[in-house]
């Protein structure tokens, strides 16, 4: 799909030239997709999960953020397709707009799909696995849908650490490395 037709509900819930987050310009290159985790402090406090495919970002919103233990499961609602430019944005959206609060990038990197499947048969399918190098996450994770959108609801997916190398039971990255991967910034360094 083109990357206008993906990204018309994202430009459909914002005023760009005002919240101060990117546009749909960039394209694709090739090399691995990258893959983002924003730490989004917002009317409630969330992190955005977000996975290149093709031209635009795939995106879920995990409550409480990823986890490195293979026995936890992180809810997570899928959302809006983002543009490629997100993939480095962090900084102030205004209160008033559409997803006002701070925004820091928590986690940034390559991945590759480690699914039999092409990203986007996975997705329909509701079975995504992905395989991050990231900084403070590495390795296998999957995303499962659970429950398909109805009347306007997102779809619920679960996030779940695979048990390898990156796995680490006592690790709670979500809470004690806060911090951008990018900058060393604290989503309050971005407020007004
Ligand atoms: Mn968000």
């Amino acid at each position: 799909m083109a990357s206008k037709d993906r990204l018309s509900d994202y430009e459909a819930k914002r005023d760009l030239s005002r919240s101060g987050e990117p546009d749909a310009n960039r394209q694709a290159s090739g090399g691995r997709p990258a893959f983002v985790i924003q730490r989004h402090d917002a009317t409630t406090l969330h992190f955005d999960f977000r996975l290149q495919v093709g031209d635009a970002l795939v995106s879920w919103s995990v409550p409480k953020g990823p986890s490195t233990d293979p026995s936890v499961r992180r809810l997570a609602l899928r959302t809006e397709d983002h543009p490629l430019d997100y993939v480095d944005f962090e900084g102030g959206i205004p209160a008033e707009e559409y997803g006002g609060g701070t925004v820091v990038v928590w986690d940034t990197g390559t991945f590759d799909n480690v699914s039999d499947r092409s990203a986007a048969e996975s997705l329909d399918a509701g079975h995504v696995r992905v395989w991050l190098h990231g900084e403070k996450l590495s390795g296998a994770y999957s995303l499962l849908r659970t429950n398909m959108s109805r009347d306007g609801d997102k779809e619920q997916w679960l996030l779940v650490k695979k048990d390898d190398e990156g796995a680490d039971r006592r690790r709670k990255p979500a809470k004690t490395q806060p911090e951008s991967v990018l900058s060393g910034k604290h989503n309050d360094d971005f407020r007004e």
